[in-house]
């Protein structure tokens, strides 16, 4: 049993229990022909009928769970359960009562994010289901063995939106490389200074005075170089004021003489 973390666990009893386990290999959408949230839809399967999907999905978004997916859900007829324990997930999804009319945005990624999941959960392959025992993803009136009496569910809107804007969602946000994580710049190795490179650098007049320093084989960096202008300069200016206080000392004195 599974149950798919974005979805409200509404759990149908007693067919959850019930009903035989399944290996999920496709998923079908479905429309519900009503303008119904996953708790209407849940009271639906409840209360009125003997069927019911595995999902529903209202119009915000909101998506409800009824069936666990590694449970057989009765929406789609011979695709249900097969002989070989394979069988689709199923979602009921809100419509107006023609299921005349498209997805909403919100439905439409619900639809994206569940394909994902259902993906990488159960290895759906992402493809469109070629015949109507084969692995993929699918819609109701695509395969005359998953209804009983023939169907145009979802609806022709849906239908486009299925192979133009959620089918490819899905292999896009399944198939995304993860952003790589921004580049870390590498910290600086200090690295021995050859003779050669020391009279270089000191015939360049580039870092004369810390290079004319260095020894042949010492650690240097370009951190080092930057920082010794101003250790030095910092020296300076004790020196700076150790002379200004004996100059100050030596006039005091010949003044008091
Ligand atoms: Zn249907």
């Amino acid at each position: 049993m599974a149950w798919y973390p974005r979805a409200t666990k509404l759990e149908l009893q007693p067919e959850s229990d019930a009903q035989p386990a399944i290996r999920p290999t496709q998923f079908i959408v479905h429309s519900v022909v009503a303008p119904w949230d996953e708790h209407r839809i849940y009271a639906y399967w409840r209360d009125s009928t003997s069927l019911e999907s595995h999902f529903g999905l209202d119009y915000d978004g909101s998506l409800g769970q009824y069936i666990g997916t590694e449970t057989r859900a009765d929406a789609n007829a011979g695709a249900n359960r097969r002989a070989d324990g394979t069988g689709a997930v199923s979602i009921e999804t809100a419509s107006n009562t023609k299921a005349s009319d498209e997805w909403t945005a919100a439905q439409v990624e619900e639809l994206i994010r569940l394909g994902v999941w259902l993906h990488q959960r159960h290895g759906i392959p992402l493809r469109i289901c070629r015949t109507h025992s084969d692995p993929g993803f699918g819609y109701h009136s695509m395969f005359r063995e998953w209804s009983t009496s023939g169907t145009a569910c979802p609806g022709a809107a849906r239908i486009k939106q299925f192979r133009e804007v959620v089918f490819p969602g899905i292999v896009a946000r399944a198939t995304a490389k993860p952003t790589p994580p921004k580049p870390v710049p590498p910290k600086e190795e200090p690295v021995a200074i050859t003779a050669e490179e020391i009279a270089e650098l000191a015939a360049a007049k580039v870092w004369s005075h810390p290079v004319a320093k260095l020894e042949t084989g010492e650690k240097w960096t370009a951190e080092a170089q930057i920082r010794a202008p101003h250790t030095v300069a910092a020296r300076i200016e004790e020196k700076v004021d150790a002379l200004t206080d004996l100059v100050n000392q030596l006039l005091a004195a010949q003044k008091d003489s």
